[in-house]
């Protein structure tokens, strides 16, 4: 297990593995990378663009440089992405930028599925959830 997908044919496998965890088996779901982080701000590491009703999503993960993942606070294996853009597909509240409410709602959101995705992770590798301190 590194921070890093080896290859397509781990990130595939990883992302079967996890459909079935999460429930998900029936869901088409794709999966694509990017070099460095994205978004406004480029800092997002990962986004779920799913689509409810027809069960689908386009699942974008950040494919970081060492350099990268040695400034992050918290440590963010692909694999832990991963976990946290398909619980979104459980928990498909979508949100409005700029709008006060909606902003909340995210933030609350966000960080419980992060802490779902982390909690599953680290059982699965059996670490302890400190592991993610990036010292
Ligand atoms: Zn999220």
């Amino acid at each position: 297990m590194t921070d890093n997908f080896a290859n397509k044919k781990e990130a595939s496998a990883a992302l079967k593995y996890w459909k079935t965890q999460l429930g998900l088996r029936d869901w088409f779901i794709k999966l694509r990378f990017t070099e460095g982080a994205f978004g406004d701000n480029k800092n997002n590491t990962g986004f779920c663009d799913f689509d409810f009703s027809n069960k689908s999503a386009l699942i974008t993960i950040a494919n970081l440089n060492e350099y990268e993942r040695g400034n992050l606070v918290i440590k963010q294996p692909q694999e832990q992405v991963l976990i946290h853009e398909l619980l979104h597909c459980l928990y498909p509240i979508k949100y409005k930028n700029e709008e006060i409410n909606s902003e909340i709602v995210s933030e609350l959101q966000h960080q419980v599925l992060e802490q779902i995705a982390k909690t599953l992770f680290a059982e699965k590798y059996k670490l302890n959830i400190n592991w993610f301190n990036n010292k």
